[in-house]
């Protein structure tokens, strides 16, 4: 089966992730509901997640000698299944690892990558895959990766540049669209009151909120996604080899755990035309427009 061929030009929505399990974090809830709900779903990895260490103490590897690409690569196969994703492209770059580190300056490295390089295979993949949503990280890369920061730089770039006449890339391809351009979102309220308590608790918090919360007012969609906590946990789950004891998700007490996993929030950069105060669906006013 061709994995661009589009279903009855079928709603499709496109998530550029830059490594493998950032498609459970912050937009677990949204694949599945969408999946569930007929949207055609699916998934551009800037890279494989090559830098990435086993952050899982306890984790026992499948077969020995094997790599943690070849592991990252068995999860994410998994958590794609749970989350009903239709289809999954690679940019076919390098993780650049934490800012700072040696990773920095692999040749292949997506945060070393030339732009306008790397805009021309997403858009490829755009005239493709005739996404009507994309949702990819803010300006800051949420956390400030280098490689969250380029997959925002490029999607931007390729959200225009794909729908663009004049713009050539590969092979003959008609230009296509996509309608709207949304940015995860942390509610920098949240992210502030979370860093309060770990605070209070005598714990090293380890974020900004400053940089890691976007502010209320920027917030311009937030999906309820409680249905399919379930689904996004077990997704989540199957990367076991990033799950770390020590992360935000596992300090953080029950009740604000739930409140910040059944919703997630979006940043609208582009095509939303907001007449009622905030969207609750990321294909508002595209229904039945295909
Ligand atoms: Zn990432």
């Amino acid at each position: 089966m061709n994995p661009f061929r589009t279903k009855n030009d079928q709603l499709t929505l496109l998530v550029v992730h830059a490594h493998p399990d950032d498609e459970s974090i912050s937009t677990g809830g949204v694949l599945s509901k969408y999946s569930a709900n007929g949207v055609r779903t699916v998934i551009t990895y800037c890279t494989r997640g090559e830098a990435g260490d086993i952050l899982n103490p306890d984790f026992v590897f499948p077969k020995p000698g094997m790599s943690i690409t070849d592991i990252r690569a068995i999860e994410l196969e998994k958590a794609v299944k749970v989350l009903d994703v239709k289809s999954v492209h690679f940019l076919g770059y390098r993780d650049s690892g934490m800012a700072g580190t040696p990773e920095n300056h692999h040749p292949q490295a997506f945060a070393r990558a030339d732009q306008q390089e790397a805009i021309a295979r997403l858009a490829e993949i755009i005239r493709r895959v005739r996404p009507h949503v994309i949702v990819t990280y803010n300006e800051r890369g949420t956390y400030l990766h280098p490689d969250h920061i380029m997959a925002n730089r490029v999607t931007l770039r390729a959200f225009h540049a794909a729908g663009d006449r004049g713009y050539h890339v590969g092979p003959k391809l008609a230009p296509w669209q996509p309608t709207k351009l949304y940015y995860t979102a942390i509610p920098l309220e949240r992210i502030r009151r979370m860093h309060k308590i770990l605070v209070e608790r005598g714990e090293e918090p380890g974020f900004d909120p400053e940089v890691l919360g976007t502010p209320e007012d920027r917030i311009s969609a937030i999906i309820d996604v409680r249905k399919f906590l379930s689904r996004k946990l077990e997704a989540l789950n199957c990367h076991q080899s990033q799950m770390n004891p020590n992360s935000i998700f596992r300090r953080m007490p029950e009740k604000l755990r739930m409140e910040a996993m059944g919703y997630e929030n979006f940043e609208c950069v582009h095509g939303c035309a907001l007449t009622n105060g905030r969207e609750t669906d990321l294909f508002e006013g595209l229904h039945g427009s295909t």
